[in-house]
């Protein structure tokens, strides 16, 4: 029998490394480009997706981001916000997302109760936003292209994300998937995370978890997908054996040159790897951060 989630809250230690590393990487060399909350979770297009903010984002570094709808500000948004969301749509079809289930999930979730209220006239925007301790929200392209790849031919039931940050892909997640898991490493996002999933009520249908992402979660596999957030210089194997034979692992790989890498487990022992587009992610980090 399963274990209830409640036992997994803390999940992995300071100090682990992942020692099983499947030899599926060659990183690239280094190009040096330092990434940043502005730049990072996004598809790299030949300078297009450069975000810049003002002076008063750096308080955002540790500061929980609120959930919106209680400044004038915020309810303003929240009343447009089905329009705009529409908008932000219309703009992933054009860029080629087709799938409908993830046009729908992306309509469904408010994105601009995950970040910051200075930031969140930005929320519709096709970019990547800070939300505080060096990470980011993941830009909705980004977002909508690796839950269509693992969408494709398919209807995953347990999904598995490693990089909850705010919560907003494991909200959307939430909608397209009936179970979904999320682990994410850094607690003050887990505690963001947490409360924005709540304010949705949407904490039944995600099991978030606060742990190192990169030892899985065994107990709750085999995952019909996992979606990781977060790049590293090599997938951890451990998460490949926690695929479903026919299940589809879609992560960023790489440090300063990274690539999107689609893998598929054909086999007990036997993967399918392709590598798609390049993009730019925040790093993949072992152990946890309190
Ligand atoms: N899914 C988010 C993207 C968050 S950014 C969204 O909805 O936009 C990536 C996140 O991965 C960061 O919050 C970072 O702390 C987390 N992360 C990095 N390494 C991790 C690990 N080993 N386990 C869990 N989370 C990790």
């Amino acid at each position: 029998m399963r274990k209830p989630i409640d036992d997994l809250v803390v999940y992995g230690n300071k100090n682990v490394k992942d020692v099983k590393k499947t030899s599926v990487v060659s990183p690239s060399p280094v190009n040096k480009i330092k990434i940043t909350p502005t730049n990072s979770n996004t598809r790299i297009l030949s300078g297009a997706q450069s975000f810049s903010y003002g002076q008063g984002s750096v308080a955002l570094q540790g500061k929980p981001v609120m959930a919106g709808g209680t400044t004038g500000g915020s309810m303003n948004l929240g009343l447009n916000s089905d329009r705009l969301r529409h908008q932000m749509v219309e703009r992933l079809k054009q860029k080629g997302i087709t799938d409908a289930r993830v046009l729908a999930a992306m309509q469904a979730v408010p994105r601009h109760i995950f970040v910051d209220q200075g930031l969140a006239s930005r929320a519709y925007e096709d970019a990547a936003l800070p939300i505080g301790f060096s990470q980011t929200i993941s830009q909705p392209w980004i977002i909508s292209r690796m839950l269509s790849i693992v969408c494709e031919n398919r209807n995953p039931q347990n999904v598995l994300e490693i990089g909850a940050g705010c919560g907003y892909q494991a909200a959307v997640m939430a909608h397209l998937f009936p179970v979904v898991y999320s682990i994410e490493r850094i607690k003050g996002l887990y505690d963001m995370a947490r409360e924005h999933l709540r304010d949705l009520r949407l904490v039944s249908r995600v099991r978030l978890v606060f742990g190192d992402g990169m030892l899985g979660l065994p107990a709750y596999a085999p995952f019909d997908a996992i979606v990781i957030a977060a790049a590293g210089m090599e997938i951890p194997s451990v998460l490949l054996h926690q695929l479903r034979v026919g299940g589809r692992l879609i992560a960023p790989e790489g440090t300063s040159n990274q690539r999107l890498v689609l893998i598929e487990r054909t086999g007990e022992a036997s993967w399918d790897r392709s590598e798609l587009e390049a993009v730019r992610f925040v790093p993949l980090r072992s152990g946890i951060q309190s």
